[in-house]
């Protein structure tokens, strides 16, 4: 596996996999890998020939009061995960390289509606610097297809709308969430949970799961449901931001005939905020 820090040097090596008609996907990531991660590289060795992972925490799509200084970062462990994945291409830029000397002012790209709810209310500013790395990493690298997890439900809408808006010639492959074997979403940022913590943190999944269950037969009072798991949710300790029943793919308020929703939720516990999902295809009656 090579490694690349600059832009040009990136641009140079996949210019003959370009000419030569050879299919190649990007994995974006913010390092720190786990297995979540290295099923993206899996797929998307499955939808091309060669797989360049970007590694790059992203100082744009934190906020001020946010885990930009301490998000952990494990370089040569990830470097090691990436060889054996099949990785090709490992692009890990600085700051500098990515932002120039500039970063306050740059160019940022901004989808409406979609980047201002749920997390979106929560984290001002965090879907257009996200939205903004990966536009420019799709510039950089210029892959036929690129992988991003379900796990990071709206993250995917925003992308996939983006890319759409914009017309960048990209496919945009979702991948479902790796959990862990209690349930528990795979994510860098479990490892800020206490034991305590970790032991409860399964709990966010099982809520949404019992919830999904609900809609799938049939419950379409959604406040309801939504204020129910909140209050379960708060009452084992955690301290939710919001769990919000969606249809699928516009993340839009349901009616009563939708069938094709998502229940998203985030939590804070401890010190960590825990962001998860379900898709739910639910029974509803037909409206005629
Ligand atoms: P991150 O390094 O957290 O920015 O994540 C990089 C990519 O990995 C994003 O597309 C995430 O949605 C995806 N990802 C993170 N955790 C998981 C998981 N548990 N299962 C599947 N994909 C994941």
């Amino acid at each position: 596996m090579l490694t690349l820090q600059g832009i040009n040097e990136v641009r140079d090596y996949v210019k003959h996999w370009r000419i030569t008609g050879q299919r190649f996907a990007l994995v974006p990531t913010m390092g720190n890998l786990h297995a979540g991660h290295l099923r993206l590289v899996e797929y998307a060795r499955e939808f091309a020939e060669h797989v360049v992972v970007s590694i790059f925490v992203n100082p744009l799509q934190f906020g001020p009061n946010e885990d930009f200084k301490n998000y952990p970062r494990t370089f040569e462990a990830d470097k090691t995960k990436l060889i054996s994945s099949g990785t090709e291409l490992l692009f890990a830029p600085s700051v500098d390289e990515i932002y120039a000397s500039d970063r306050e002012r740059i160019t940022r790209v901004d989808v409406p509606e979609l980047s201002a709810i749920l997390d979106g209310k929560f984290r001002p500013g965090h879907f257009a610097g996200m939205a903004t790395i990966v536009t420019k990493l799709f510039n950089i690298v210029q892959p036929d297809v690129a992988l991003f997890g379900e796990k990071d439900y709206q993250q995917l809408q925003v992308i996939r709308r983006l890319v759409a808006d914009l017309s960048i010639p990209v496919e945009i492959i979702g991948v479902p969430t790796v959990r862990e074997a209690d349930g528990l979403a795979m994510s860098s940022r479990n490892q800020y949970l206490t034991a305590a913590e970790r032991a409860l943190a399964p709990q966010l999944f099982h809520t949404l799961d019992e919830l999904a269950q609900e809609l799938s037969n049939g419950r379409c009072d959604f406040q309801r449901l939504e204020s129910e798991a909140v209050r379960k949710l708060s009452t084992i300790g955690m301290r939710p931001d919001y769990v919000a029943i969606r249809e699928a793919s516009s993340l839009t308020a349901p009616d009563n005939a939708s069938n094709n929703l998502v229940v998203l939720a985030a939590a804070w516990l401890g010190k960590a905020r825990l962001i998860d999902n379900i898709h739910v295809h639910a029974k509803r009656a037909q409206v005629t």
